[in-house]
Parts: C-alpha cells; structure tokens; sequence
C-alpha cells in the first residue's frame, strides 16, 4: 500500500525522521486559506501547497508550489485541487509551512529482491530523478545492501555514517545524516514498510537536515499487524489501482504488473509458472490473478471481467489445471463469462488440463466463441498468447 507524502512524513514523524512542522490536509480552497492562515499566524514566511497524489514527479507537474501570503496560497489551491497529474485526480493538498534548502540529497531504504535484504541509496544529488543521476553520474549514487543478520538490531550508527560519508555529504551535515539514516531504517523496519524514500533530503541554512518529500509503501501481506492499514485509509485518495481496490472488494487475487498479456489461472504455484513461461516466450504479463480452486462460473466471469478491464491487456492467458474442479465446469465458466462480457477486442488463449479436460475442451469447442483460442499444452498457449498480444 502507497502513502502520500503528508502521511509518509507522519509516519516519519512519529519513528523520529525530522520533517518539517505539521500543516494542514485541505480538500477545498477555504481549508487552504485557513492552512495557510494557521501557517502565517505561527510565524511562517512562506507555505508550500503540495498536491496529495500517489505519483511521483509533483513538482514538474505544478503541483507543489511556493506561497508568501495567504493570498497566493489562495491562488495555488485553486489551481492545485482538481488538477490531473499522470491520472490521479488532486482531491488534497497538503499546506506546510516552507522550508528553506540549502542543499538538496536523497536517502532511501527498500526491500531488495536479489539480496534479499535491504537496499540504502543515498546521494549528494537529490530532488532530481534519482535513477537518471544513477543513469549519467553512477559515482554519485552510494548503494549498500545490508543483510536481514547484521540488522536484526536496527542499522548500527556506525554503518549509518559509513553511508552518508561515503555519498560525500559535507562534514557539517554527517552527523544528523547519519542519525536521521538510523531512524528512518527502524521506521521502514517497525512500520512493515518495503520503500521509504526521501527526494529530497534538504539541508537547512543552519545545517540540520530533515525528510522534505516522503514516498513510503507499505507491505500488504502485514496490513494484520496494522490494523489492515486502516488508518491510511481517507477520503479523496485513490487506491494504489483502481483494479486492484475491485479485486480487493470482490475477493479475488490480483495484482496488476506492466505486460500485454493478461493471465489468469487456479492457483498461485501455477499462476505464478504461468508468469514465468510467458516472459520465457518472449511477453510480459500484465496481471496476476488466481482465480482459486473453485474457478466457478462466477469466479471466473468476474475475475476475467476484471482482467479484460485493463487497457494495457492485449490477450489472455487463462491457464487452469482441473483438479476438484472438473474442466466442463472451467469452460462453462469461460463461455458464461464470454457470454455476459460481450464484445471485446481480445483474444482468450485456453489451456485446460486435469479432471475432465477432455470434456471442458469440447465444450468450448462447440461453444465456438470467435475469441477464444484452445492450446493443447502450457508452452503452446504461451507461445499463442504472447504472438496474439504482440499482433494486437
Ligand atoms: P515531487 O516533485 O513530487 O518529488 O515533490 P517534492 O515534495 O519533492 O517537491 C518538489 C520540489 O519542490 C522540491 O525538490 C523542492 O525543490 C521544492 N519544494 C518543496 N517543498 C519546498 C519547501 O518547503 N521550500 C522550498 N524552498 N522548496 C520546496
Ligand atoms: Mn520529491
């Protein structure tokens, strides 16, 4: 689960990252004034009014800005709430008071699947795309794996301060780096998070630093020790994916990727070979779903419906092994779903085996539905899924 910024930095706040003084969460103009009133009363010069989205790349899209009287900050609501940035609607804006930079840095800590530990990334070079830096200036990008052993305790000062220095942060600032470093890993730590970015780290004219931007996911397989995350949960942010939240209310298990090929199977063991054989036939999956033991006519309307409903799927892949459910019970799931979706523009690619798959393939055979697409094994239908989806 993603936070937006003005809870990734209560997050921070409350696990002792330093961030700038509280502000206000506004969901119309006359909050912002009252935000920014508040501010100016509390002897802030300036207040930044910053879209509550959960995309990166705010700032480019006008969607933080700068305000030194109630009136401009008036003026930035306006133009702020309601603006659309890379699709996500700004319902909130987070009012704060404004922080003076003398220098910019990032500092991050995420789950890293190839260690299989945690990843630190810190940098001189911040409030910029930090993968393009790493891109054009690799030196400038300090990257330290730290193994689940050696941070059973939380990241030892010592290492904290190998990190900071090693990313050439000046002398003046190494020592609060290096302790906002140690916090910040015991936040991503105790808070069950799998990335906790900062972009930037600023550096105040006195020298101290603090977390000035936050992008902060949180593990959905520990959302039970957290209460199911409800307290992230408010209205006027969006969900992560729009069909994702579906799926969460339907029941079913999905969870979109970045291919063309949408996939759908029973069981995660054989879903998740089913993603494996597609990208070893040349695709990329766009979604993983388990449609479960059941694939019940119903499951698998739904679950298909949901699948169709991505525009970045450009064929599917439905591949069901037949145990407790029998394949005639499989294809007429399919070929009800077909029938309640009507017309749609993609290609259905069927691989069936197990308990009377005979049957299941005959009935979908007679079916006749000019969409669907029988494959006799695993490989095959991959293979067909991957080339319907490259043609499309
Ligand atoms: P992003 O564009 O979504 O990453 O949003 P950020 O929170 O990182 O803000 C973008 C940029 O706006 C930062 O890199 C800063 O340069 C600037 N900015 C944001 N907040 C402040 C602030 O309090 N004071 C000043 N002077 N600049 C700010
Ligand atoms: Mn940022």
């Amino acid at each position: 689960m993603d936070l937006v910024e003005f809870q990734g930095k209560q997050l921070f706040g409350r696990n002792g990252v330093p961030v700038p003084p509280v502000g206000a969460i506004c969901r119309t103009v006359d909050e912002v004034v009252a935000g920014a009133e508040a501010a100016f009363a509390d002897g802030a010069s300036a207040v930044v009014v910053k879209a509550q989205v959960k995309t990166g790349g705010r700032g480019k899209a006008g969607g933080v800005k700068l305000a030194s009287s109630v009136e401009e900050a008036r003026e930035h609501g306006g133009s702020i709430l309601g603006l659309d940035i890379k699709g996500h609607t700004v319902n909130v804006v987070y009012v704060e008071p404004a922080s003076d930079i003398a220098e910019e840095y990032y500092l991050s800590v995420m789950h890293d699947r190839v260690s299989k530990g945690h990843l630190v990334i810190c940098s001189k070079e911040g409030g910029v795309d930090i993968e393009e830096v790493n891109r054009t200036n690799p030196d400038a990008v300090v990257k330290r794996t730290l193994s689940p052993h050696e941070t059973v305790a939380g990241l030892s000062r010592d290492t904290a301060m190998e990190i900071v220095t090693q990313a050439n942060l000046p002398a003046e600032v190494l020592d609060g780096a290096a302790d906002l470093l140690v916090a910040l890993f015991n936040a991503y730590r105790d808070e069950d998070a799998t990335l906790a970015e900062i972009n930037p780290l600023i550096r105040r004219p006195d020298d101290s630093v603090i977390a000035l931007d936050s992008k902060v996911t949180l593990d959905g397989n520990a959302a039970f020790r957290h209460d199911g995350y409800a307290e992230w949960q408010i209205p006027g942010i969006d969900a992560d994916d729009p069909l994702e939240a579906e799926a969460k209310e339907k029941g079913i298990q999905y969870v979109k990727l970045d291919g063309q090929v949408g996939v759908l199977g029973n069981g995660a063991g054989l879903v998740m070979a089913t993603l494996d054989v597609v990208a070893q036939n040349g695709g990329r999956a766009a979604n993983f779903l388990d449609v479960g033991g059941g694939a019940s006519a119903d499951a698998m309307a739904e679950s298909l419906g949901l699948v169709l409903k991505d525009p970045s799927v450009k064929s599917v892949f439905i591949n069901i092994f037949g145990g407790i459910t029998r394949g005639e019970e499989v294809a007429n799931g399919i070929i009800e779903a077909t029938r309640r979706l009507g017309d749609f523009p993609q290609k259905l690619v069927v691989r069936l085996d197990g308990t009377n798959a005979e049957e299941g393939r005959r009935l979908l055979e007679e079916a006749g539905h000019a969409s669907v697409v029988a494959a006799a094994t695993m490989q095959d239908a991959a293979a067909k899924a991957v080339e319907l989806a490259a043609q499309a």
